[in-house]
Protein backbone atom coordinates (compact mmCIF):
# COMPACT_ATOMS: atom_id res chain seq x y z
CA UNK A 1 0.00 0.00 0.00
CA UNK A 2 1.82 3.25 -1.04
CA UNK A 3 2.06 6.32 1.61
CA UNK A 4 0.94 9.40 0.71
CA UNK A 5 2.86 11.33 2.27
CA UNK A 6 5.84 9.48 1.28
CA UNK A 7 8.69 11.03 -0.96
CA UNK A 8 10.16 7.56 -2.30
CA UNK A 9 6.61 6.19 -2.67
CA UNK A 10 5.21 8.67 -4.95
CA UNK A 11 8.35 8.65 -7.14
CA UNK A 12 7.45 4.78 -7.56
CA UNK A 13 4.04 5.77 -8.76
CA UNK A 14 5.45 8.73 -10.95
CA UNK A 15 4.27 11.25 -9.19
CA UNK A 16 7.29 13.25 -8.07
CA UNK A 17 9.62 13.00 -10.85
CA UNK A 18 12.63 11.22 -10.54
CA UNK A 19 15.99 10.55 -12.77
CA UNK A 20 14.61 6.58 -12.76
CA UNK A 21 17.23 4.40 -14.26
CA UNK A 22 15.57 0.67 -13.66
CA UNK A 23 12.22 -0.99 -12.94
CA UNK A 24 10.43 -3.86 -12.79
CA UNK A 25 7.31 -5.29 -10.57
CA UNK A 26 8.93 -4.60 -7.43
CA UNK A 27 11.95 -2.65 -7.57
CA UNK A 28 13.20 0.82 -8.64
CA UNK A 29 16.28 2.37 -8.72
CA UNK A 30 16.89 6.16 -9.58
CA UNK A 31 19.32 8.70 -9.62
CA UNK A 32 20.42 10.26 -5.71
CA UNK A 33 19.23 14.05 -5.92
CA UNK A 34 22.73 15.22 -4.21
CA UNK A 35 25.06 12.39 -5.32
CA UNK A 36 28.21 11.56 -3.41
CA UNK A 37 30.00 9.90 -6.15
CA UNK A 38 29.58 9.83 -9.90
CA UNK A 39 27.58 6.74 -9.39
CA UNK A 40 25.06 7.21 -6.62
CA UNK A 41 21.93 5.40 -7.06
CA UNK A 42 18.81 4.59 -4.84
CA UNK A 43 17.39 1.37 -5.03
CA UNK A 44 14.32 0.87 -3.19
CA UNK A 45 11.44 -1.80 -3.46
CA UNK A 46 7.80 -0.23 -4.42
CA UNK A 47 6.44 -1.74 -1.38
CA UNK A 48 6.41 0.99 1.61
CA UNK A 49 8.78 -0.77 4.16
CA UNK A 50 10.21 2.35 6.69
CA UNK A 51 13.59 0.51 7.48
CA UNK A 52 15.14 -2.37 6.94
CA UNK A 53 13.97 -3.15 10.33
CA UNK A 54 9.97 -3.99 9.00
CA UNK A 55 11.49 -6.73 6.40
CA UNK A 56 9.69 -10.00 7.82
CA UNK A 57 10.97 -13.07 6.90
CA UNK A 58 8.62 -13.90 4.05
CA UNK A 59 10.09 -10.57 2.15
CA UNK A 60 13.59 -11.82 2.69
CA UNK A 61 13.17 -12.79 -1.33
CA UNK A 62 12.43 -9.18 -2.08
CA UNK A 63 15.66 -8.00 -0.61
CA UNK A 64 17.83 -10.72 -2.30
CA UNK A 65 16.02 -9.65 -5.63
CA UNK A 66 17.12 -6.27 -4.98
CA UNK A 67 20.33 -6.84 -4.44
CA UNK A 68 20.57 -8.60 -7.73
CA UNK A 69 19.57 -5.31 -9.52
CA UNK A 70 22.02 -3.34 -7.47
CA UNK A 71 24.49 -6.17 -8.48
CA UNK A 72 23.58 -5.97 -12.20
CA UNK A 73 23.50 -1.92 -12.41
CA UNK A 74 26.58 -2.12 -11.00
CA UNK A 75 27.91 -4.16 -13.87
CA UNK A 76 25.64 -2.19 -16.30
CA UNK A 77 27.64 1.25 -14.72
CA UNK A 78 31.10 -0.17 -14.99
CA UNK A 79 31.61 0.18 -11.72
CA UNK A 80 31.70 -3.99 -11.01
CA UNK A 81 35.46 -3.98 -11.19
CA UNK A 82 36.31 -1.26 -9.77
CA UNK A 83 34.59 -1.33 -6.90
CA UNK A 84 31.57 -0.04 -5.06
CA UNK A 85 29.51 -0.31 -1.90
CA UNK A 86 26.19 -0.46 -1.06
CA UNK A 87 24.57 0.94 1.93
CA UNK A 88 21.35 1.29 3.97
CA UNK A 89 21.19 3.89 6.58
CA UNK A 90 18.20 2.91 9.54
CA UNK A 91 16.67 4.96 12.07
CA UNK A 92 17.98 7.88 14.10
CA UNK A 93 21.95 6.13 14.81
CA UNK A 94 22.14 5.13 11.29
CA UNK A 95 21.35 8.43 9.48
CA UNK A 96 18.30 7.59 8.03
CA UNK A 97 16.24 10.91 6.75
CA UNK A 98 13.83 9.24 4.28
CA UNK A 99 11.62 6.76 5.72
CA UNK A 100 11.30 4.40 3.00
CA UNK A 101 13.61 1.92 3.04
CA UNK A 102 16.22 2.40 0.31
CA UNK A 103 19.61 0.79 -0.55
CA UNK A 104 22.79 3.60 -1.58
CA UNK A 105 24.86 2.52 -4.89
CA UNK A 106 27.95 4.46 -4.71
CA UNK A 107 30.70 3.87 -7.11
CA UNK A 108 32.93 5.64 -9.85
CA UNK A 109 35.79 7.15 -7.42
CA UNK A 110 37.82 5.53 -4.82
CA UNK A 111 35.01 6.22 -1.33
CA UNK A 112 36.18 7.45 1.99
CA UNK A 113 37.45 4.49 4.00
CA UNK A 114 35.61 5.45 7.16
CA UNK A 115 31.90 3.24 7.77
CA UNK A 116 31.87 5.26 10.63
P1 LIG B 1 19.23 8.55 3.90
O1 LIG B 1 17.77 8.48 4.35
O2 LIG B 1 20.10 9.27 4.87
O3 LIG B 1 19.79 7.22 3.52
O4 LIG B 1 19.30 9.45 2.61
C1 LIG B 1 18.22 9.73 1.75
C2 LIG B 1 18.78 10.07 0.40
O5 LIG B 1 17.68 10.40 -0.45
C3 LIG B 1 19.73 11.28 0.35
O6 LIG B 1 20.97 10.86 -0.23
C4 LIG B 1 19.00 12.29 -0.53
O7 LIG B 1 19.88 13.05 -1.35
C5 LIG B 1 18.08 11.41 -1.34
N1 LIG B 1 16.87 12.05 -1.82
C6 LIG B 1 15.96 12.75 -1.10
N2 LIG B 1 14.95 13.18 -1.88
C7 LIG B 1 15.21 12.72 -3.13
C8 LIG B 1 14.53 12.81 -4.39
N3 LIG B 1 13.39 13.48 -4.52
N4 LIG B 1 15.11 12.23 -5.47
C9 LIG B 1 16.28 11.57 -5.35
N5 LIG B 1 16.95 11.43 -4.19
C10 LIG B 1 16.43 12.00 -3.10
ZN1 LIG C 1 7.14 4.80 0.89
Amino acid sequence: MPMSDCIFCQIAQGKIPSEMVYEDDQVIAFKDIHPLAPVHLLVIPKLHLRSLNDVTPEQEPLIAHLFGVIRRLASELNVADSGYRVVTNTGADGGQVVGHLHFHLLGGKALNAEIG
